[in-house]
């Protein structure tokens, strides 16, 4: 039986601060929600290890790192409106309900956004909300936001996620073809739109009007 407690300390050592993640609340948070529960009761030894898991629908629950990276780069206070496409296991949902004020979240099949949404429900959360549909749209009725996370690759940058940011609002990407992405943090400022590469990726799909056909 694995202590998931000190499973955790030790990905956020090894896997986050000694990579470069020094945002003292992001780390709290990947050291506080049970990650283990997101995944398959098969898979949950594995939950803290360096690498995605399989998840339901041939989808993945990103490598910790990745998630963390991702969540830095908002840089969160705790007073945010944050959206996130694609749901999924609903980890990175819980890491941005901890960091942010509310979180509203998309996911493209059912089953995962009910069971996410469970689970979140489960441990607590009550700043969050999950919709099941194409997040390549956005969330126009709740727009804008203060951050914007896509957990799924995606050909082009879509435009309503871009229309969707509030002034000085940040979105994180991944963009590039269907196996290999670049990382984009797109800033929203005044003088325009400032865009900064993080990096190699590998993300699944982006499925929609604005990312791959199916
Ligand atoms: N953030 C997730 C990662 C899930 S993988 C986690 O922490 O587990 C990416 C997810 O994006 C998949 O569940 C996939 O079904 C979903 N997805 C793909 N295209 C989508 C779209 N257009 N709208 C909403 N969700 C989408």
């Amino acid at each position: 039986m694995v202590n998931f407690k000190k499973a955790r300390e030790r990905m956020v050592q090894s896997q986050l601060a000694a990579r470069g993640v020094h945002d003292e609340r992001v780390l709290e948070a990947m050291l506080k929600v049970p990650r283990h529960l997101f995944v398959d009761e098969a898979l949950r030894d594995q939950a803290y290890s360096d690498h995605p898991l399989p998840i339901a629908e041939k989808q993945t629950i990103s490598q910790p790192y990745i998630v963390a990276l991702m969540t830095e780069s908002l840089k969160l206070k705790g007073t945010e409106k944050v959206l996130e496409i694609g749901t999924g296991s609903g980890y990175q949902s819980a890491i941005l309900a901890e960091l942010a004020g509310r979180v509203f979240s998309i996911e493209r099949y059912p089953e995962l956004g009910y069971r996410a949404n469970s689970i979140l429900r489960k441990l607590g959360y009550k700043n969050f909300i999950i919709r099941v549909g194409d997040g390549s749209l956005g969330w126009p009725d709740d727009a804008p936001f203060d951050g914007i996370i896509v957990t799924a690759g995606t050909p082009q940058i879509p435009q309503p996620l871009i229309d969707q940011l509030s002034m000085g609002g940040r979105l994180v990407v991944p963009v590039g073809d269907r196996l290999a992405q670049d990382l984009f943090l797109i800033r929203r400022e005044a003088e325009g739109i400032e865009k900064t590469n993080l990096g190699a990726v590998r993300f699944v799909n982006l499925v929609g009007k604005w990312g791959w056909k199916e």
